[in-house]
């Protein structure tokens, strides 16, 4: 049963994908993570710099440097993508796969190097795959920490098993690292994979919490605060491509008569119809939330005032057919970017003004205009 549920969420979590919510957490933490990433490549640069600085004609130290070199302008591309305002889409999956690639070329770069043993059994090495893997929890995206996790597991695994069948036992030996045992590389590959299981349950926990916290619970749909954050990044994000965008204001008409006369549960069916009907009808980059009581609000991105009050008619108007008993109607003013004002306050009271007029006009109707 619980087992279930747990799958489930985790299934909803893979459908739900692109819902803006995903794409804020992912984001935040993508950056969190590119500047870490970033800081220690320039740590650990520090040790290949003492090498050269310490012995210039060996070829190899030269090969760390310019490693670390590589790493730091991967790691700088990737901050640049992450501060975009709108990061695209692959970046958490080509940062993740790209941590856990690294470790594994320094394990492959061991091998090549002739300490085949440094490559099994160093603990401090092998242990820089669970800092990886961890960060992957921060993009708040079960997904990535399974592909994260099934690298490395297969990158550490094919190493593993390369070393332990094709080099004779006498020379899996070394001083520092011990000597190579099956066992013990079977249980490091084992710990691999409850890491990365582990990994997955926090982030499905946690999207579920944070997720919850943006929703309201009646019509599940987002609430004020989340609207207002988005309302506020979406406004930041369109400063420079200024590409339109339109807010509307739904509000439903004699709501409280609606109460009055079939009583609260049945005006709570109407609440959450309407809004079941308004995520059908923008659903994807739109954002549609509840404003309060018996209003709605919703972004309709990429959309010119005119083109968004259609798409919001053909709703009210399949609303208004659909719902007869009790008959649901709704009042709709529209606001559009960037002719209507450029900051949250303005686009919100023209929407409000236009939505007061739509109610004097007579109700069930758009109002995009005055
Ligand atoms: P108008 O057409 O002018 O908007 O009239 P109205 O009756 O919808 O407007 P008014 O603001 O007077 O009333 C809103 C009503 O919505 C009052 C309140 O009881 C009801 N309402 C708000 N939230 C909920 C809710 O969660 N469930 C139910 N059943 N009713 C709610
Ligand atoms: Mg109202
Ligand atoms: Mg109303």
């Amino acid at each position: 049963m619980r087992r279930g549920r747990f799958l489930g969420r985790l299934r909803r979590d893979f459908e739900n994908w692109g819902d803006p919510v995903s794409r804020d957490l992912g984001a935040s933490g993508e950056l969190f993570v590119a500047r870490l990433r970033l800081v220690l490549v320039l740590v650990l640069g520090l040790i290949p710099l003492k090498s050269v600085a310490a012995d210039p004609r060996e070829v190899d130290n030269w090969i760390g440097l310019g490693s670390v070199a590589v790493a730091l302008v991967v790691s700088l591309a990737f901050l640049s993508l992450a501060r975009r305002p709108e990061p695209p889409a692959w970046l958490g999956f080509a940062t993740s796969q790209f941590d856990v690639a690294v470790i594994s070329l320094g394990s492959l770069g061991f091998l090549l190097t002739g300490s085949p043993v440094t490559t099994t059994n160093s603990l401090v090495h092998y242990t820089i795959y669970f800092v990886a893997l961890g960060g992957t929890c921060l993009r708040y995206d079960p997904r990535l920490c399974l592909a994260a996790g099934a690298a490395a597991l297969v990158e550490h695994g094919a190493l593993v098993l390369y070393i332990g069948l094709t080099i004779p036992a006498e020379r899996l030996v070394s001083p520092l690292y011990g000597a190579f045992e099956w066992d013990n590389q079977i249980g490091r590959l084992q710990l691999l994979v409850v890491a990365t299981a582990l990994n997955t349950a926090i982030v499905v926990r946690s999207r579920r919490f944070w997720l919850g916290s943006m929703r309201d619970r009646l019509t599940g749909l987002f609430n004020r605060g989340f609207f207002d954050e988005s309302l506020l990044r979406l406004l930041e994000s369109r400063r420079r491509s200024r590409l339109p965008f339109a807010l509307a204001l739904v509000d439903l008409d004699h709501f409280k008569s609606i109460n009055d006369r079939f009583g609260h549960a049945t005006g709570d069916e109407a609440l959450r119809h309407a809004a079941r009907r308004m995520q059908e009808a923008f659903r994807g980059k739109d954002c549609v939330a509840r404003f309060g009581g018996e209003e709605f609000a919703t972004l309709l991105l990429d959309l010119d005032g005119r083109t968004a009050s259609a798409r919001l008619d053909a709703w009210r108007g399949s609303l208004a057919a659909e719902h007869r008993e009790p008959p649901i109607t709704a009042s709709v003013g529209v606001a559009a970017y960037p002719a209507d004002g450029d900051t949250p306050d303005a686009l919100l009271a023209v929407a409000d003004r236009r939505l007061y007029a739509a109610k004097q006009g007579g109700r069930d109707r758009v109002n995009a205009e005055a």
